[in-house]
Order: C-alpha cells, then structure tokens, then sequence
C-alpha cells in the first residue's frame, strides 16, 4: 500500500466552543476525509423536539418521536447539511433556542443510542474525522488519533459571540457565558457517556492558538498516527 494512503480514524471531543468542529473540518479537508460534527445530530433532534412540543421526560413520547425521526447528513462542497425528515435544518440547528435544550435531550439514553449507531455505521470504511463530546470514548473507542480540545472561558464566549453575530443572531456575552457553562455541566454530568477526556486522548489548549496553528499541530498528530499504522501493515 502506498504511503499516506492507510485511512484512520479521528475522534476529536472537548467542551462547547474550543473550535473543534472548525479544526475537525479543516483537517478532514487536508486529509481528504469526511467530516462529520456529530453535535448537529443532537441538534436536530431538539429542533424536532421543539417543533412537536414533546415532553423529553415522557418516555413513551420520546420513543414515538424517534422512530418519527430521520437524521441524514450530506456534504457540499467539504461542508456539512444536516436534514431533518428530509428537510435543510443546518441553519434551524444552530439558532440560541437549541442551545437551551440540546444537552438536556442529550443525556437521553434513547437518543444516545439511535445517534451512536449512526455515527459508527459512518466510520465503517474509516478516513473520517468526526468531533462531539463522546467520540473518542463511546462512538469509537478503537479511534486511531483521539483529540481533546480544551480552552479558556472568555475566548469561548467571545468565538461564540463572533460565530452569533456573523450570522446575525443577536445574544449577549453573559448569556452565551451561561449557556456554555450550564451545557458544560450537564454533559459532563450526565450518566450516559459523559463528556471526558479518554485515557490516550491528547489535550490541545487552543486558547493562544490561531486557527492554522491548531490544523498544523492536528495534522503532523495525524501524519505520524498513519505512518506508523503504516509500519505496522
Ligand atoms: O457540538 P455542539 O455544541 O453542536 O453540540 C451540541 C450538544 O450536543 C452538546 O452540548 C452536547 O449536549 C450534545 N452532544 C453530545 N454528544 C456528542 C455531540 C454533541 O452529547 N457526540
């Protein structure tokens, strides 16, 4: 097999708004491999959630709302469309009233497990980099490179503020601090794969850290994570 053309897995997880999905697309792009922002799956079950009034502690109507649910990813030109029953939700997922109950539906073990099963059927062929808060311990604990990314509460808020106000969604500082932190908890908190760095995960602090400096340290991680699966044929 030619060198540079094993495929690996790349699972990178960390706390809400430390660049993850920015870095997991930039690198997935370098590598020429799929990307997938799991989040957005969680995201669109909430927007459903929201839509139909449901209940999320009301076990029967949350079993009944996902076997009415659909999640299909697709990707144009290297970004990612997230549909919802066959409708273009990747704008719908990202506005401030999905923030306030994506990590409350998360910690639903029913939904963890629908999303999970999708997420490892979409690894089966490998070359993926795929970013949330659980992969590199439950969706694919055998991931070749694990990535925890972490960084400092102001610089959170303020990207997450930026990311806002580019898409001309009006939020104050003080309630994105909030939300992170509330968001933060809960998926930490949570009983059913709570966030967590895994044991061979590497932390990057991409605090100081341009977007380019993150890809460069990511990718020579990768470069050498494939070399030595290489090595190992
Ligand atoms: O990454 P993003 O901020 O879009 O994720 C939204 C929420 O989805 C997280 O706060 C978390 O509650 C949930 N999530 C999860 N597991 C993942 C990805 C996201 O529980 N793998």
């Amino acid at each position: 097999m030619p060198t540079g053309h094993r495929k690996i897995i790349i699972a990178i997880d960390g706390y809400s708004a430390c660049g993850k999905s920015t870095l997991a697309r930039a690198l997935a792009k370098r590598l020429h491999y799929l990307h997938v922002d799991s989040g957005a799956m969680y995201r669109a079950v909430s927007l459903y959630v929201i839509q139909h009034q449901i209940d999320i502690h009301d076990t029967d109507a949350m079993a009944e709302a996902l076997s009415g649910i659909s999640i299909h990813l697709s990707f144009e030109n290297d970004a990612q469309v997230t549909w919802l029953n066959h409708e273009n939700v990747e704008e719908a997922i990202r506005e401030p009233r999905i923030n306030q109950v994506v990590s409350d539906v998360s910690t639903l073990s029913a939904v963890r497990k629908e999303m999970v099963a999708q997420q490892r059927r979409m690894g089966t062929d490998k070359g993926i980099v795929m970013d949330g808060r659980d992969i590199g311990t439950v969706v694919f604990p055998q991931a070749d490179l694990k990535l925890f990314l972490v960084s400092e509460l102001a610089i959170r808020v303020e990207r997450r503020w930026l990311e806002l106000q580019k898409k001309g969604i009006i939020s104050t500082k003080d309630e994105i601090r909030k939300n992170l932190l509330l968001r933060d908890e809960i998926d930490s908190s949570r009983d059913d794969s709570p966030l967590r760095k895994a044991e061979d995960a590497t932390e990057i602090d991409t605090s100081y850290l341009t977007p380019e400096e993150q890809l460069q340290i990511a990718y020579d991680l990768a470069r050498s994570t494939i070399s030595q699966k290489e090595l190992m044929d």
